[in-house]
Formats: structure tokens, C-alpha cells, sequence
């Protein structure tokens, strides 16, 4: 698949050591989604279905896209990514014929994941939706899911920030029938994320993240890994005018300058 999302193998890697915090969800995550993957054959001898559909849930920005690549990555699956508003817009018309497509596709390359991200503006409560064809869109999601067997070896996250605005045909048993909710960070997860995304960088040994998680309360991963972006480049500009910019290469004594202060993610 080319346009609608992306395909993952062999490339954006993600391991569960880039996530930050969400340990109990990545724990859920293994046992829900990586070993039936890895090992239908233990479901199997249980006699026990896998399930087909995994619905993550929580505020943007905290690691649900992150979450799925990673399962995707350390299972080995090969990976499908499509969003809601995607099929909405861009397949008007075609888009049942489009999603019976990414469906084959799933089937064909098992083992896969497949992210469906924004559930909700594809799937919401039918009550809410009034044209024809996102009934159409609905129903075609809902026998697709049922179409897909227990050990067929695909696996459909889908992720929403609003869950109560999905359409609960979806949650029924046999399609998105396990939830795990992805929170906001705690203290200790934004200090995880803040050490992942600072990993690479040439911090001070000022830097203070345990002091940096505690006074940002109510940030996100994506909110977190900005504030670290945004240091670096105020480290950047802060440090511009020592950069001899006209050689070709900047010389490592001005590079090994660059290094970024608490200063820096303080303003
Ligand atoms: P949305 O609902 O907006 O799609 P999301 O929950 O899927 O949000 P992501 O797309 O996974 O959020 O997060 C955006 C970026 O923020 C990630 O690519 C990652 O760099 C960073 N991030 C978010 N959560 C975490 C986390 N728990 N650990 C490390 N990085 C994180």
C-alpha cells in the first residue's frame, strides 16, 4: 500500500524502549497482541481466541500511534496504518472498495497489524451519522472485522480520543472487544520520556530532568519531546554566533560548544 497510510517493515522501528511511562499498557499490549502474533499456537492448545481488535483510548499526543508500532516492530508483523478522516476524504466514494483492499492486504502479509487511527470520525455512533455512505462505511468495517478469523494472524488496533463516540456495534464481542486506555504521564513517565527524547542530546550536566518532569504536570509525550526540540534549538540560537557557518564543515572544537543548559528548557 502506497497511499493510503504507510507500510512498515524494515523501517521506522520502533522498540518498546522508546516509549515512556505506560509500562502496565505495554505489559497488556504483549500478552494481547504480540503472543497470539508470535504464538497462535498457544491459543490454539488453550483453546482460546486471539482477539481480532484492540482499541486504545486516551487524550492525543500520549503514545497510542507509538504503541502500535512498536507492538508491530517487536512482533515482527508487517504494518498497516490508515486514519479516519483518510478513508472519509480521500476515498469518498471508493472507500469501501479501498478498505476491502487494505483488508486483503492484512490477510496476505499476516502476520499484521493494522492502525486505524481516529476511529471515531470513521465509526461514529450510527445514531449521530446521517449520510448514506458513512452507514455504508460502518457496516462495511463491521463485516470485514467479522470476516477475519481468530487465527488468521491480523490484529486491528484502533485508537481514539473519544471513545464513547464510537459506534458500539464496534465493541462488541469479536471486534474491538478489549479497550486498554492510554493516560496522561505521571511524574516518573514524563521523566522517561523526557530521558528518551533528551537521549541524543548534549546536555549539561545542570540539566535537571527530574526537576523538568516534576513542574510540567499535565504534559504529554508529544508535548514533552517538543519541550526538548525547542531546547535545542534555543541552545542553537543562543550559541548561532559562535558558529563559524562560512567552512564548509562546522570544526569539532565549535560543534563540542553546542551544548545544551538548563537555561535552555527553563524560558
Ligand atoms: P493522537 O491521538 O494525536 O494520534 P497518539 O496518542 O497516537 O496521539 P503519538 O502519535 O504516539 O500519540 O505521539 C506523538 C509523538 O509524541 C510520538 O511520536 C513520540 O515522539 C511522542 N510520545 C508520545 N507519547 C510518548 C511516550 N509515552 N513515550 C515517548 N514518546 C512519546
Amino acid at each position: 500500500i502506497t497511499e493510503v497510510g504507510e507500510t512498515l517493515r524494515g523501517f521506522t522501528q520502533v522498540s518498546y524502549e522508546d516509549i515512556g511511562g505506560l509500562r502496565e499498557e505495554i505489559q497488556k499490549v504483549r500478552e494481547m497482541i504480540e503472543l497470539p502474533l508470535r504464538h497462535p499456537e498457544i491459543f490454539e492448545k488453550l483453546g482460546i481466541e486471539a482477539p481480532k481488535g484492540v482499541l486504545l483510548y486516551g487524550p492525543p499526543g500520549t503514545g497510542k500511534t507509538l504503541l502500535a508500532k512498536a507492538v508491530a516492530s517487536e512482533s515482527n508483523a508487517h504494518f498497516i496504518s490508515i486514519s479516519g478522516p483518510e478513508i472519509m476524504s480521500k476515498f469518498y466514494g471508493e472507500s469501501e472498495a479501498r478498505l476491502r483492499e487494505i483488508f486483503k492486504e492484512a490477510r496476505e502479509k499476516a502476520p499484521t497489524i493494522m492502525f486505524v487511527d481516529e476511529i471515531d470520525s470513521i465509526a461514529p455512533k450510527r445514531e449521530e451519522v446521517t449520510g448514506e455512505v458513512e452507514r455504508r462505511i460502518v457496516s462495511q468495517i463491521l463485516s470485514l472485522m467479522d470476516g477475519l478469523e481468530a487465527r488468521g494472524g491480523v490484529i486491528v488496533i484502533a485508537a481514539t480520543n473519544r471513545p464513547n463516540a464510537v459506534d458500539p456495534a464496534l465493541r462488541r464481542p469479536g471486534r474491538f472487544d478489549r479497550e486498554i486506555e492510554i493516560k496522561v504521564p505521571d511524574r516518573s513517565g514524563r521523566l522517561e520520556i523526557l530521558q528518551i527524547h533528551a537521549r541524543n542530546m548534549p546536555l549539561q550536566s545542570d540539566v535537571d530532568q527530574s526537576r523538568i518532569a516534576a513542574i510540567t504536570h499535565g504534559f504529554v509525550g508529544a508535548d514533552l519531546e517538543y519541550l526538548c526540540k525547542e531546547a535545542a534549538m534555543k541552545c542553537l540560537r543562543r550559541m548561532l554566533p559562535e558558529l563559524d557557518l562560512e567552512q564548509e564543515q562546522v570544526p569539532l572544537e565549535t560543534l563540542d560548544k553546542l551544548v545544551i543548559t538548563q537555561g535552555d528548557f527553563d524560558q
